[in-house]
């Protein structure tokens, strides 16, 4: 059942969701800019015990036993669309919705971190931001870079999607903007937006 965010209807494949992880996905999916949207073509709900597939296997290669949540390219040729074109797919674990698994997905009223940090990763992709902040902010990328990232992933690309996931999951009571969040909103992935994008208070 596809769910309603960013002013269009966006496909779901794999499991069928409760009511409550439905409004879930489809509240954190609202959180973000509309146009971060764009790129995404589907989600897709799988169980973890079920076999992986090479096709979500995260783009660098390397392998995760389990992180809650994977992105990739949908199909060969991806390279040569326009930014915007929907081009990736995000898998999100049925478990990540267990409070054992991921209890900072399972917050009352929250949203879906994990979801969140997968959205950082199609964001960096579809506006090129963490090459972009290397490029011309090389203290904002050592300060993103620096960041103590607690998945199984590594990688300087999964702090990027931390700061992003943290800057829409955490309202500002609870976080000041930090330095790599400046950066980040620094970015193309902000600074292309009209209006300029808001945090929820
Ligand atoms: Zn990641």
């Amino acid at each position: 059942m596809p769910i309603c965010a960013g002013g269009r209807q966006i496909q779901t494949r794999g499991l069928a969701l409760t009511t409550d992880q439905t409004d879930r996905i489809a509240r954190t999916l609202n959180q973000v800019p509309p146009e971060h949207l764009r790129s995404l073509q589907y989600l897709s709900f799988r169980d973890r015990d079920a076999p992986v597939l090479d096709e979500h296997r995260h783009p660098t290669g390397e392998m995760r036993p389990y992180a809650g949540g994977s992105t990739s390219s949908v199909a060969r040729g991806w390279q040569a669309l326009e930014p915007g074109e929907r081009r990736f797919l995000i898998v999100i674990d049925i478990d990540s919705f267990s409070p054992v698994h991921r209890p900072i997905n399972c917050q009352a009223g929250g949203l879906h971190y994990t979801l969140l940090h997968e959205l950082g990763h199609l964001v960096d992709w579809s506006y090129a931001a963490f090459n972009w902040i290397q490029a011309n902010d090389p203290a904002g990328f050592a300060n993103i870079a620096a960041r103590a990232h607690t998945g199984i992933t590594r990688g300087a690309q999964e702090r990027f999607a931390d700061v992003y996931a943290d800057m829409v999951f955490y309202s500002e009571a609870q976080r000041a903007t930090t330095d790599a969040m400046r950066s980040v909103l620094a970015s193309p992935a902000f600074t292309t937006l009209s209006p300029a994008w808001a945090r929820r208070p």
